[in-house]
């Protein structure tokens, strides 16, 4: 909107009006009326055309303001930004009918100022008390003085509105994260056409009327920022943020969606991880908290606040990716030491390929060939194949690398599958291997080759701490079990030598290890791989002798 400049005249009027309110803390301004003149004669002769109120303030414009109505009204915009607009965007929409009332008499019974009381929810203070006159200077004809002031019978003063506003300003522009101030007081329209309507599901709603979002984006307001914002950003100053919110939603416009149906339902806050594209062309992690006015029904003052995770997120990436490396190397290792265990699991299939292939040929070498024996043979040699493909490809899961997927799982299938990789040591060593898995016991939420390595380093654990003891002979007893607090629970006890008290505490550290050859990974990562899946693991001496380690995991709903 653009307007004349006003009369130089204008300042020394606006000084004589503050005087003229015997309180100099009083929030005075100038407005041009000579585009809402016509309208304002027309309601003053008793023709009020439909909506004429917001017409009428539309179209008066503001062309000077002192430092307390800058303050109050437009301090996010600054009186630069605020001369030249009309008062509509500054004054709480509860107070237009009131002020365009105090406009019309003020205009038609010129040079009588005339007061008006109100209490305004939205203002901090709750007595108001509005005073309008028209300018008597010659030069100023169209121009009208506006002074806002706290009644007396308010103990909140201007000065403590302004000290708990500094105060504010202060907190919000020193911190270290970035801060949007929103206005979405235009948004109103929208939510109050929503409300009519009485949608029972807004996302549903919005999803069909996206126009609603993008119109939305464009009509709310980014009305102050903090520096933090402008280095986030990469803002030359704060004015090239001020303006529409849309910017803040580029890279990720579902979270505008989201941001609107939280501040309709009447939430108090709403967080998310979003896409930031900056000003200057980056694209960032974000972590975005909006907080809502206290009143949902206040659409004023939205404060939104941006943390750039990106970073963060990166550096997690590197450490899940490490983690996952150790794992898979610790996994190895561990499939190292079950090398002549494999070798001769795999070596059973393939000796029996070749018996059977060895008959198949002398079967038929015979004159009377007996095919039916051959087809019999064949078919032996096909399940032996299959068999060794299956052990190659269960050695193969557990070396290659894998993004970690969690997926609904039954404990008993991976106890099943992990005793396939120590079932040829426990027999050779003539350890008594006795399995109770539990009946009916609820799925967990977890990575089927994780779960499988964290049991498989168990049993060779007591395996090998059979083996230590020298003894001929041990056993290994195998539970699964649902505990009293619904997890579902895997126990290994073996009759080893048990676990010193000293140990006790060290156990599940990396590199602690008690065995000559031993590297001391297996049970760290056994430990963090039960913790990164919400479950607890410990260990315990048996009374009469041996080993005891459990684990619990969540059961999945
Ligand atoms: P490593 O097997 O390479 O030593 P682990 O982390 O698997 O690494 O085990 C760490 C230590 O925990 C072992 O060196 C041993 O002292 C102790 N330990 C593990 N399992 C048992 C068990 N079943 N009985 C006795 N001690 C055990």
């Amino acid at each position: 909107m653009t307007v004349d400049i006003p009369a130089a005249a204008l300042p020394i009027e606006l000084q004589r009006f503050e005087a003229e309110m015997r309180r100099h803390d009083s929030a005075c301004w100038a407005f041009d009326i000579a585009r809402a003149r016509t309208l304002i004669e027309s309601v003053a002769a008793g023709q009020s055309p439909e909506g004429w109120i917001e017409a009428l303030l539309s179209n008066m414009v503001v062309v000077e303001a002192n430092a307390n109505a800058v303050h109050l009204f437009g301090s996010y915009a600054g009186r630069r930004r605020m001369l030249g607009q009309s008062i509509l965007g500054f004054w709480p929409r509860e107070g237009w009918p009131i002020l365009a009332d105090l406009i019309v008499t003020a205009v038609t019974s010129h040079p009588r100022p005339h007061t008006r009381k109100l209490r305004m929810k939205s203002l901090v203070l709750r007595q108001t008390l509005f005073t309008a006159r028209m300018c008597d200077h010659p030069d100023l004809a169209d121009i009208m003085l506006l002074a806002v002031t706290a009644d007396p019978v308010d103990e909140r003063s201007f000065w403590a509105l302004r000290v708990s506003e500094a105060r504010y300003n202060n907190l919000i522009h020193h911190l270290p994260f970035a801060f949007l101030e929103v206005d979405s007081r235009a948004q109103a329209d929208i939510f109050d056409d929503m409300r009519r309507k009485g949608l029972r599901n807004v996302e549903a709603y919005l999803d069909t009327n996206p126009t609603d979002i993008l119109r939305a984006c464009e009509i709310v307001r980014i009305t102050d920022v903090n520096e933090s914002a402008v280095q986030l950003f990469g803002a030359r100053d704060a004015s090239e943020l001020i303006g529409p919110v849309d910017p803040l939603f580029s890279a990720s416009p579902e979270t505008a969606k989201r941001v609107m149906i939280h501040h309709f339902e009447g939430h108090r806050s709403y967080s998310e991880v979003i896409k930031l594209w900056t000003l200057d062309g980056r694209l960032l992690d974000v972590s975005l908290s909006v907080t809502y006015p206290t009143r949902p029904e206040q659409l004023d003052i939205t404060l939104i606040m941006l943390e750039d995770i990106t970073e963060r997120l990166r550096t997690e990436a590197q450490l899940r990716q490490l983690q996952s490396d150790y794992t898979r190397a610790a996994r190895i290792s561990m499939l190292g030491e079950l090398a002549s265990s494999i070798a001769h699991e795999v070596n059973q299939p393939l000796s029996a390929i070749l018996t059977y292939a060895e008959t198949s040929l002398r079967w038929l070498s015979r004159d009377d060939a007996n095919l039916e024996k051959v087809a019999q043979l064949t078919t032996r040699i096909s399940d032996s194949a299959r068999r060794a493909a299956e052990i190659v490809q269960r050695i193969r899961g557990m070396t290659a690398r894998h993004v970690p997927r969690t997926v609904s799982l039954d404990l008993n299938e991976i106890v099943d599958e992990a005793l396939h990789f120590v079932r040829h040591e426990t027999e050779t060593r003539s350890i008594a291997l006795t399995v109770r898995l539990g009946r009916e016991l609820p799925k967990i939420c977890g990575d089927r080759v994780q779960l499988q390595q964290v049991i498989v380093n168990l049993l060779i654990n007591a395996v090998q701490a059979i083996q230590s003891t020298g003894s001929p002979c041990g056993a290994i007893r195998l539970a699964t079990d649902l505990d009293e607090r619904g997890a579902v629970t895997f126990t290994i006890r073996d009759d080893g030598p048990g676990i010193a008290e000293a140990d006790m505490s060290r156990l599940f550290q990396s590199f602690f290890t008690t065995k000559d050859e031993g590297m001391g990974i297996g049970l760290a990562i056994c430990h963090s791989i039960i913790v990164a899946h919400g479950g607890t693991i410990g260990a315990s001496s048996e009374p009469d002798g041996g080993a005891r380690f459990w684990f619990s995991l969540p059961a999945s709903r």
